[in-house]
């Protein structure tokens, strides 16, 4: 398993091995991302932080956007232990929570992009397993949510 050594390497990392690879190839890859001292203390030991920045690092690598489907899960036992899931904005599953609702359709892809992250701040170490079954277009617009609401303020 390559490792990265710092959250900022991750980026990189994920942006060279794309350069590598055809549109609409499969990417997937598996990595452990060591966690220094000073970066466990800024973050306070706080598994839902590390997760949202290994998460902009890879965005930043890959340009897609990453959504979490749930709040990282803490260890019953161990609190400095925890995953988190993230699955592409542009996979089918968001699509259909997306159905009758009030949302934009954003054009889909069946995908399965998939991330999960497994955080052991102890050992100071996170794992990352990324799935994506294409590399399709990236999202034209990375500030949608808020796009959204503008439009909804517009028509209000
Ligand atoms: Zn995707």
């Amino acid at each position: 398993m390559p490792t990265c050594s710092t959250c900022a390497e991750i980026s990189n990392y994920i942006a060279n091995a794309i350069d590598d690879l055809n549109d609409y190839a499969k990417f997937s890859l598996t990595y452990c991302v060591q966690l220094d001292e000073d970066t466990i203390k800024d973050i306070d030991r706080n598994v839902r932080i590390i997760a949202k920045l290994i998460i902009d690092e890879i965005e930043e690598g890959d340009n897609y956007n990453w959504i979490a489907t749930t709040a990282p899960n803490l260890s019953a036992c161990h609190s400095s232990v925890g995953n988190a899931y993230f699955i592409c904005s542009q996979s089918f599953e968001l699509e259909y929570e997306f159905k009758d609702s009030s949302h934009e359709r954003i054009f889909c892809y069946n995908c399965n992009g998939k991330i999960s992250i497994k955080i052991d701040i102890l050992a100071a170490e996170a794992k990352v397993v990324l799935k994506h079954k294409l590399l399709h277009e990236r999202p034209v617009n990375v500030t949608m949510p808020s796009e959204i609401k503008s439009k909804k303020l517009v028509k209000i």
